[in-house]
């Protein structure tokens, strides 16, 4: 659950929050503010904080990215929880570094880098390869590669356009 869902939520009930000398501060009718709600206040008041003073530091995108990787690779996929922790990354600067360190344990995952032949400059227009005529490949001379499996081909070279 996030800072701006649980604000909702407070407000949802008739409970106004506000930040007074840095510190969380509600207004609430006579039993408006629920165990369940008084929790989340607890559990989450640093991010509340932040979010109403706009104090987050925020994430890049690409530190969010390396984030989620890292919650998968461990096995972590409960939407709820990675929320939080990424709600506190957003406002505890020492949790965002901590994260990040983590997530460079994640291996990379592996760019591919085979393509079709009819994406070869190589590959003419009668389907015969000329590397392979040149002998710049292990092929036979009047090879005539598949136009459209992917391969990883050393004599490759892309088309323009
Ligand atoms: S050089 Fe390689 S990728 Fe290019 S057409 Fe020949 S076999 Fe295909």
């Amino acid at each position: 659950m996030t800072a701006a869902t649980i604000i909702q939520a407070a407000a949802d009930h008739g409970v106004v929050l506000t930040v007074v000398d840095a510190k969380l501060t509600f207004d609430a009718p006579p039993g408006a503010l629920t165990d369940e709600l008084r929790a989340l206040l607890r559990q989450h008041k640093a991010a509340i904080v932040a979010h109403l003073t706009g104090a987050t530091t925020g994430m890049t995108a690409t530190e969010e990215t390396a984030f989620r990787r890292s919650c998968a690779f461990i096995g972590e996929h409960d939407e709820e929880l990675i929320d939080d922790s990424l709600e506190r990354c957003r406002v505890d600067p020492a949790a965002l570094a901590y994260f990040l360190t983590r997530s460079l344990e994640v291996p990379q995952p592996i760019a591919d880098d085979r393509h079709p032949c009819n994406q070869c400059a190589n590959l003419n227009g009668g389907g015969r390869c000329v590397a392979a005529q040149r002998g710049d490949i292990d092929a036979p001379s009047r090879y005539s590669p598949h136009p459209t499996v992917l391969r990883r081909c050393a004599a490759y070279v892309a088309r323009d356009g």
